[in-house]
């Protein structure tokens, strides 16, 4: 490994992933999700390499126009977008949808002008109470809309399931009921299921599926792991032991000193920290792999290293190979540890990690 921090980027998993939505939901279209830089993974890689996917699905403006510079071409739909009228143009220009989710934007959609009209997809809040309109506005809006030159037909229709991860609550049955309720009566295309609505959810399928964290190959269920549902992680992140110290029981290790050694014992600094995204708040004890052995982290995450217990790996040298997870370590697990999500390791990687893709 040539550089201090790398994730390796394996686009054959990524298509694999791609390949289990179809098996899960196999009627539904795919709308790929790769805002936030493709989950951290690369925005126009990961496009490129999902090129059997429907459409993709980004947050903002920009993400849609960086992909659209990059060549791609395929429908992009964005999440949470227009709040001006003078993105509209810019939207219409490059043939991107967007989610009509508010009266501000129907009144935008109303004063401008626009060339060429825009597909959209009109969000019903079926209870995540975030972005949508609720059920009983849609009668109206639907109409109000109809009659704009400014859209295209037949008007798509969308909602996002709040917690589809979690089987002990009939919230998710009510908001797929809900959205059924509202939209049966309308053509156009309907899409209800993230990754934990495709995998947990079958009657969430419906027309479109938008996959996100399950095409990076991790589990949108807290309690498993990608592996279980036969995904494959994307994303490994490695470094190397950059020093191994022999210390004496009772020695501290790190800022605080968290951790004191409770016996003689081999400790291990890798070259990785949170300068480059591994959390802060990973506590001692999180699993890191030293030479493919698991290894417990041992002290505070500083910004460029972190220090690892060796006892159960006591040949372990300087330049040992360390994965922080991907390839044979579940960052399921490393979220879990550090008190947060999946989702949020993979976006806070920082520019000072290098990634290399292979297919
Ligand atoms: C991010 C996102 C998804 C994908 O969610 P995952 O849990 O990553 O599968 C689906 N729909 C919308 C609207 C999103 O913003």
């Amino acid at each position: 490994m040539g550089s201090r921090v790398q994730a390796d980027i394996n686009l054959q998993a990524l298509t694999h992933n791609l390949k289990r939505v179809c098996n899960l939901a196999p009627n539904s279209k795919i709308m790929a999700m790769i805002k936030a830089d493709g989950y951290g993974h690369g925005l126009v890689q990961i496009a490129r390499a999902l090129n059997n996917a429907d459409a993709f699905g980004v947050a903002c403006l920009n993400e849609a126009l960086i992909l659209r510079k990059a060549g791609v071409s395929r429908h992009i739909a964005i999440m949470s977008c227009f709040s001006e009228a003078k993105e509209l143009p810019v939207i219409s220009k490059h043939d991107l949808e967007i989610v009509i989710h508010n009266e501000n934007q129907l009144d935008i959609l109303d004063d401008i002008e626009l060339s060429k009209p825009i597909g959209i997809w009109l969000k019903i809040d079926s209870g995540m109470h975030r972005l949508g309109f609720d059920p009983e506005q849609i009668g109206n809006v639907y109409e109000r809309l109809l009659k704009s030159n400014k859209i295209n037909k037949p008007i798509n229709f969308m909602t996002h399931l709040a917690a589809a991860d979690d089987f002990s609550t009939v919230a998710t049955e009510k908001q797929i009921e809900i959205f059924r309720q509202t939209t049966d009566k309308f053509d156009g295309c309907k899409s209800i299921a993230n990754s934990a609505g495709i995998i947990g959810w079958p009657k969430a399928h419906s027309d479109w599926v938008r996959p996100g964290i399950m095409l990076y190959g991790i589990s949108p269920f807290s309690d498993k792991t990608g592996a279980d549902f036969n995904l494959y992680p994307v994303m490994s992140l490695r470094s190397k032991l950059i020093a191994v110290k022999q210390l004496k029981k009772g020695d501290r290790v790190g800022y605080e000193g968290t951790w004191a050694c409770p016996e003689d014992m081999p400790v291990g600094v890798a070259a990785i920290g949170y300068g480059d995204g591994y959390p802060r708040h990973a506590k001692n004890g999180t699993p890191v792999l030293v030479n493919g052995i698991k290894c417990q982290l041992a002290g505070r995450v500083s910004m460029d290293m972190i220090t690892i217990d060796l006892r159960n790996n006591p040949t372990a040298k300087c330049n040992a190979p360390v994965v922080l997870w991907g390839d044979g370590l579940p960052i399921e697990h490393v979220a879990k540890s550090a008190d947060t999500i999946a989702y949020e390791l993979l976006c806070g990687i920082t520019q000072r990690v290098k990634f290399i893709y292979s297919i």
